[in-house]
């Protein structure tokens, strides 16, 4: 744990000058220590990321110097690999090292934290609650959303007041560079095989993921889902409440399911049906029913929880609606970056075989092949662009008509030409997006703009 108390005094080494980085050694510098920011980068290649920083911190940057041995406790940039010659080094002396999220949390007054993990759904889920918990506080009261969502903890948790909740999105490296966490509501929504090579295989992953809970007691609760093997297994390591839910299922050991359309949340003896969200797809319910669970554990009453549904639109760039032209319905999910997500994109959408199919952009190196039986029963033609074009249509060859597009814009202009009215045209690349835009953020916002165009 971090004690601010046991430091007094000393030097803090923050390495990596990201977002998160500054804002740590930002909030440091401003508790009293003495901060050195040190970065692999040369200073040209940070773009602006050094302009906001407070001038007592001394900052490092083009490699880590000598003056890294004098400090007295470290935070480390959640993507660093723990095997780096600056973290094997820091640890043969016995620095101790940190996250930004303990650090963070060491300086919040926070009545509550609520912390949500998982390998798919996190940003959903967490935006989603701290919708929930924001209705629920108000008026005297807010909820703080922070961590992976583009807010660093750093910047948010120590702004917050008793009577405030932290609603923080906690990445799997965020958990495995923490030395303790202790959550009021926290979740894993579900885990599978991701940042393997970061954590050193898939014990490594889980292990991470443990620490969401692992400091939790008896009075705290931890979601699971029902549904998930890996989740099941973790539940019994669970020291808090171990409170499930099931998109599949209904009923017995459950807190929450679906059917009939609603989503049933446990209380006591009977059980709260309420609409969820209008997202598509069974995996959204999954996350509506995980933030109202953690939301029902801090007390929120299902009427809130059933009004805060009923206005959730979701977030940018996840299955989000572009627009309809011509009765063709353009859907941005420039978040779906990996084969995973454009198969629960076309498992949201297969309700018939009316989908146009944008694939592709910067190769990940994963097979491709597992979309063709969904590809099969929903997908009228894919349309490919960027670098990895090539090894698409190669791998999915045979399966349907493949139009080579190159660019977004020309594959959209397609399907324009090409689709009926009621057919949707599903931008979801399965791919990286650096080949033709700065970013999966970049990448939605073009299309979005692009799609606004056409007529
Ligand atoms: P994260 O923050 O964990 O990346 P997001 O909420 O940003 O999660 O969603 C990213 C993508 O993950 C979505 O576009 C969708 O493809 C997939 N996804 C979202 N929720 C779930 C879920 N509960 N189970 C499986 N996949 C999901």
């Amino acid at each position: 744990m971090f004690d601010p108390e046991k430091f007094k005094g000393g030097k803090a080494l923050v390495i990596g000058a990201g977002r998160s980085g500054a804002a740590c050694a930002n909030l440091l510098a401003s508790k009293g220590f003495k901060v050195l920011l040190t970065e692999q980068k040369k200073a040209a290649e940070l773009g602006g990321k050094l302009k906001g920083l407070s001038r007592s911190v001394e900052v490092e940057t083009g490699g880590h110097g000598k003056g890294v041995f004098t400090c007295s406790f470290a935070v480390k940039s959640p993507g660093m690999a723990h095997s780096s010659p600056l973290i094997a080094a820091l640890r043969n002396k016995k620095v101790p090292l940190f996250s930004e999220i303990e650090i963070a949390l060491a300086f919040s007054k926070a009545g509550r934290l609520l912390a949500v993990t998982g390998t798919n759904g996190k940003t959903t889920t967490t935006m989603l609650l701290a919708e929930i918990m924001n209705a629920a506080l108000r008026p005297g009261a807010r909820a703080l959303l922070c961590g992976n969502v583009g807010i660093p903890a750093a910047e948010a948790a120590p702004r917050a007041r008793p009577r405030d909740a932290v609603v923080m999105e906690v990445s799997s490296y965020q958990l495995e560079d923490s030395s303790y966490i202790k959550p009021d509501a926290a979740c894993v929504l579900n885990i599978t095989p991701d940042h393997l090579d970061h954590h050193g295989g898939m014990t490594g992953y889980v292990e991470a993921k443990t620490k969401i809970f692992k400091f939790q007691d008896p009075g705290g609760c931890c979601v699971f889902n029902y549904e998930d093997p890996a989740c099941r297994r973790l539940a019994r390591a669970c020291p808090s409440k171990a409170v499930f839910f099931s998109s599949k299922s209904s009923g017995g050991r459950l807190d929450a399911w679906a059917a009939g359309g609603k989503l049933f949340f446990r209380t006591g003896k009977t059980a709260a049906a309420v609409k969820p969200p209008a997202l598509p797809g069974a995996h959204n319910l999954e996350n509506a029913m995980c933030a109202g669970l953690m939301a029902l554990h801090c007390g929120v009453r299902p009427a809130v929880i059933k009004k805060v549904f009923a206005s959730f639109r979701g977030v940018e760039h996840r299955l989000e609606p572009a627009g309809s032209v011509r009765g063709i319905g353009f859907i941005n999910d420039s978040k779906a970056t990996n084969v995973d997500s454009t198969l629960v994109a076309l498992k949201a959408f297969g309700r018939a075989k009316n989908v146009w199919l944008i694939l592709g952009g910067q190769d990940k190196g994963t097979p491709y092949a597992p979309l063709i039986p969904f590809i099969r029963k929903t997908v009228k033609a894919v349309l490919t662009i960027g670098a990895a074009a090539g090894r698409i249509e190669k791998e999915l060859a045979g399966t349907c008509p493949v139009l080579t597009s190159v660019t977004m814009e020309h594959a959209c202009r397609s399907i324009l030409e090409l689709a009926s009215p009621g057919d949707t045209a599903l931008f979801s690349p399965a791919c990286a997006s650096f080949d033709q835009f700065r970013d999966f953020e970049d990448r939605g916002r073009r299309f979005k703009a692009f799609v606004k165009t056409l007529r």
